[in-house]
């Protein structure tokens, strides 16, 4: 699949053009809570007109069953996908992990971006994520130098999104060192936009190329890598340059090494930087947020932060437990992410929220199924700037049709989903009120339309687009550096 012969992502044509309509559900979560017979009546602008539980279906209203609220996925790397299967037998850590994953991106140009991006967003849409924040930062050739097309990759991404019709939020990535005081690693070039005042112009450039999207189906917020990446005077120019609307995220103490570096540098903790820098408010979202100090979960708490907490990949890399109960009760909102996407399921990522709680703690009902539930939609939306009202009129019309017939559902409370669906047990999936996916296929076949049946067919299995652009990844010899200079 060829980047530049898709449609522009500015005019490429929605799968389902939104029209007025109306769903009927036996069963929603609303607030966490079962309510029965809710009809949800959606306008042209894709956003809910009118709620209105305890009532029968009319005749040309859509029927679902049990129904979620659309859940966002606060922190992606998609082209992480393409490590899932391959680095789970060979023992390590975080950073032994991390070169494979500097081999990964020095394997990605454009259009094989592209076909990644578009096939673990396609996974995630049947899993029931409807929105995904992207956390990019492969922004450039291996070697660092521009591609001809400007702002390639990230157009790549919002391409990938907008023919599968989840809902994305790019957050362009800022990323300037190899460590605190440390230059780039070669294999890190990729990612440099040489200083913060270059990378807040290209963020401009970005957003007018993107184009105002009255939809927020592709919308642009932005991303301070981290405390290791990015030193400090060019966090303030960020923090001073960006539009205060726009969601800022950044990874925060995934590590004990970024800790103790921090502290040797600056005299503080990761926390205690942002603090300092005036950077703690609720439109910052921290990930993972692992390893904090007493104090650092009090500042987080008290300025209204978000902390995206991403499970299934803390416990895959071995990272710890973040202390998600402690930052909720000091005034956190807790949202949800996949990450490096070896897991894509947002019931599996609520889950480990809790089991990580109760393995911890030795307690059950951390959170209960409601407050996972919030973190997997509504704190999410509102981490990644999409608003926090919930299902409610005037919200974004996303919703997610689970199974109570599977071998998993049968027999749960609708409440306790939660706690026991997974997202083999997702349906119909609804994104700006139209159906995108349903048991695990895209509705639209995107680009694939129009090339026979079963090419069609094809393009809207997730399993056969992540085929394709897996073997394309397979095909390209990895970029190896000369990395005699050791940078983290
Ligand atoms: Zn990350």
């Amino acid at each position: 699949m060829n980047v530049a012969a898709t449609p522009d992502p500015a005019t490429t044509t929605q799968p389902g053009a939104a029209a007025e309509r109306a769903y009927w559900c036996e069963t929603l979560l609303l607030d966490g809570e079962p309510t029965a017979g809710v009809r949800v009546e959606v306008g042209e602008d894709g956003r809910i007109v009118d709620l209105t539980p305890g009532c029968a279906p009319r005749p040309r209203d859509v029927r679902l069953g049990t129904v979620l609220p659309g859940m966002a996925n606060a922190h992606s790397h998609a082209f992480h996908r393409a490590l899932r299967g391959r680095t789970h037998a060979d023992g390590g850590d975080f950073w032994q992990w991390r070169e494979a994953m500097y081999l990964a991106a020095s394997r990605l140009n454009p259009d094989r971006y592209y076909a990644l991006a578009r096939a673990v967003f396609a996974e995630m849409l049947v899993s029931g994520w409807t929105a995904v924040g992207e956390f990019h930062y492969v922004h450039h050739r291996p070697d660092g130098s521009r591609y001809p097309r400007e702002h390639a990759m990230e157009l790549a991404l919002a391409a990938a999104a907008r023919e599968v019709g989840i809902r994305l939020v790019l957050l362009d990535t800022l990323y300037l060192t190899g460590g605190i005081g440390r230059p780039l690693a070669p294999e890190q070039r990729a990612f440099d936009d040489g200083s913060a005042a270059g990378w807040l112009e290209r963020w401009r450039s970005l957003r007018n190329a993107l184009g105002t999207d009255p939809d927020a189906r592709v919308t642009l917020g932005a991303a301070i890598h981290s405390v290791r990446a990015v030193p400090t005077a060019a966090m303030r120019e960020v923090l001073a340059g960006l539009p205060s609307a726009a969601p800022l995220h950044i990874h925060l103490s995934e590590q004990p090494q970024e800790n103790a570096d921090c502290l040797a540098e600056y005299g503080l903790t990761p926390t205690g930087v942002l603090a300092d820098l005036g950077a703690l408010s609720p439109r910052l979202s921290v990930v993972h947020a692992t390893h904090l100090t007493d104090a650092d979960i009090a500042l987080i708490g008290s300025a209204g932060a978000t902390v995206v907490m991403c499970p299934t990949t803390e416990a895959d890399l071995g990272d710890g437990i973040g202390p998600a109960r402690r930052l909720a009760d000091a005034g956190a909102r807790i949202a949800l992410g996949s990450d490096q996407n070896a897991v894509v399921d947002p019931l599996l990522e609520m889950r480990g929220l809790e089991a990580g709680e109760r393995l911890a703690s030795g307690e059950r009902g951390r959170f209960d199924p409601a407050a996972l539930l919030a973190a997997a939609s509504g704190s999410g939306y509102a981490s990644l700037g999409l608003g926090d009202a919930g299902l409610r009129p005037g919200a974004l019309c996303d919703l997610v049709e689970v199974s109570m017939e599977s071998v998993r559902t049968v027999g749960s409370a609708p409440a306790q989903l939660p706690l026991t669906a997974t997202a083999s047990d997702v349906l119909r999936v609804i994104v700006h009120g139209v159906i995108v996916a349903d048991s695990g296929r895209l509705v639209s076949a995107g680009a694939g339309a129009g090339a026979g049946a079963e090419a069609d067919a094809e393009a809207r299995l997730p399993q056969a687009l992540l085929r394709h652009a897996l073997a394309a990844l397979d095909n390209t010899p990895p970029t190896r550096h000369d990395t005699s200079g050791g940078a983290e």
